[in-house]
């Protein structure tokens, strides 16, 4: 299906047909999730074929390689590491000593890299362990923590106003992943973040299951710093070293809310013997680029990516072992592909480049957009924008789409207008305190500075009742999300996937078109990325 679209591009009204049709994103769902992919594992024959497929795509389209050596490829070396059943963590006080149980009480992972890993330390309770100058927070206080084990809770300070840790919303020093970052940066020996359900937002079954077992690390450049522990505890043994230092695991999160809140030495040591099985992986993500028009700004470049992995063959579920992972991301490949060819199929080419860009490693932690953000092909200070693919329901057109993130960026008024001219609804994020904005590939993208958001269905179906599209959310979560049954059908609808495609398209055009690139709305905890990475 062609339609016709007027894109006003700085003044100028800009007649341009987009050429995006739901048969094509149909065949290509239907190619990568096949049984022949193996669900695509990272790593794997899968990932091989499924690469190799993307970087066909790309050529037959007529975009030009973007990655490594004047390939469609960036190498992605990665560590499997993996620790053993017999890793054991003590904590030792003056009159006693208290060891608590793998996988029971204690997960965690060794962020080094190498087989053994045995540490003795001081352990010093550093409240949100968060760095925020932008909202007045610093949790360490100048102390010097190197080579200590850091004990700390996950989430951020409690906050009603959407200018202090975003209010209600989660900011990225909630997250988990932002702890072990910063302690890292104050050269930290290890982490243990004491686990509350309302401090996680899930029980800790999540973090057993989620955490007992490989973790997929980028490969560490030389000096660049790491844990030798990255851990969680449960609570019941985070009162057990409390109790140690006198302390309650609530005192200590009462205590941790406070901007006065000072490092505390628990007068404890953290003894640990954390044996890692380590596997090298090699990996790759696929990149094109179709360039811009403009001499002046052709250097720059919007990008659209999608993850292609998904969890290959495992476990078997009533005698299917593949994961053939068609919602989770075949789609959003089959869209990335679908506008690269609309892109090349334009007369007149935008003014910025554009680059088209299959990560792996999303299911493993995002790790092949990291190393993306890490390596950047076109510099980050000359990235417009990310506009990111993941998961799209074949269950028809939405009268909404959720675009979570688009608002805190400057190019906010070029969604409203698309969503104005589409006659699209923009639903507004449904559990902001969850913090999804931080757990999809653009994130990688926006943590590095650039605006970056994703482009999601909504859940007001045409021509469906009411309900219905929370009804097929809760299905499809509970039946197939991360299921072998995450399989393509041929009664499925793609109409909502060429108008995600179209919506991004139009977005995408517009912004690569504009005289200057979006940045982050002031006050935003991603402008100052922005800022270092050259864009004002
Ligand atoms: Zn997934």
């Amino acid at each position: 299906m062609n339609r016709l679209f007027l894109l006003a591009a700085s003044g100028v009204l800009l007649a341009q047909t987009t050429d995006i049709a739901e048969d094509r994103i149909r065949a290509h769902v239907k190619f990568l999730s096949s049984d022949l992919m193996e669900g695509r594992g990272v790593g794997t024959r899968g990932e091989r074929l499924a690469t190799e497929y993307i970087a066909t795509q790309f050529a037959l389209i007529g975009a030009k390689p973007a990655g490594d050596r004047g390939t469609y490829f960036q190498r992605v070396p990665m560590v499997g590491a993996t620790t053993q059943s017999s890793a054991t963590l003590a904590a030792a006080g003056a009159s006693q000593t208290v060891s608590f149980k793998w996988l029971d009480e204690f997960v965690g992972v060794s962020q080094l890299q190498q087989p053994v890993d045995q540490f003795d330390a001081e352990a010093i309770f550093v409240g949100h362990g968060i760095v925020a100058p932008e909202f007045q927070w610093d949790d360490f206080k100048g102390v010097d923590v190197k080579g200590k084990v850091l004990v700390l809770f996950t989430n951020e300070p409690p906050s009603e106003d959407p200018k202090f840790f975003g209010g209600p919303a989660l900011t990225y020093y909630g997250r988990w992943t932002y702890k072990y970052e910063e302690a890292a940066r104050h050269g930290a020996k290890a982490v243990l973040i004491i686990h509350t359900t309302p401090t996680a937002g899930y029980g800790y079954d999540v973090v057993r299951s989620s955490w007992g077992k490989e973790d997929p690390q980028l490969k560490l450049a030389a000096s660049q710093p790491a844990l030798a522990f990255a851990g969680w505890l449960t609570k019941e043994a985070g009162e057990k070293l409390a109790g140690m230092a006198g302390k309650k695991v609530d005192e200590l999160l009462s205590a941790a809310n406070s901007r006065d809140f000072h490092p505390t030495p628990l007068g404890i040591r953290i003894r640990a013997n954390i044996p890692t099985k380590v596997r090298q992986i090699e990996s790759r993500n696929v990149a094109a680029i179709i360039p811009g028009s403009d001499a002046g700004l052709e250097s720059q470049a919007v990008i659209f990516s999608a993850h292609w992995d998904h969890l290959g063959i495992g476990t078997p579920v009533r005698g299917d072992s593949i994961y053939n992972g068609a919602v989770d991301n075949a789609t959003g490949c089959a869209i990335l592909m679908e506008l690269a060819h609309a892109w090349a199929a334009l007369e007149h080419k935008p003014r910025r480049s554009a680059v088209f860009l299959a990560v792996t490693a999303e299911e493993a932690g995002m790790r092949g957009s990291e190393y993306y953000a890490e390596h950047p092909i076109v510099p980050l200070g000359k990235t417009a924008l990310d506009l990111n693919f993941d998961g799209f329901y074949p269950f028809g057109r939405t009268k909404d789409m959720e675009i979570t993130g688009a608002d805190r960026t400057t190019a906010w008024p070029v969604v409203q207008e698309a969503a104005r001219r589409m006659n699209v609804t923009l639903k507004p994020e449904a559990h902001p305190e969850q913090g999804h904005y931080y757990r999809s590939d653009h994130f990688s993208f926006a943590h590095a500075g650039v605006p970056a958001f994703s482009i999601n269905q909504g859940s007001d179906y045409y021509g469906k009742p009411a309900g219905y599209g929370e009804k097929v959310f809760q299905e499809f979560n509970e039946k197939h999300y991360h299921q072998p049954s995450d399989e393509y059908r041929d009664d499925w609808d793609f109409a909502g996937m060429e108008e995600a495609a179209r919506f991004g398209f139009v977005i995408a055009t517009t912004v690569a078109n504009q005289d200057k690139l979006p940045t982050w709305k002031p006050g935003d905890e991603f402008l100052a990325a922005r800022e270092r990475s050259g864009v004002h």
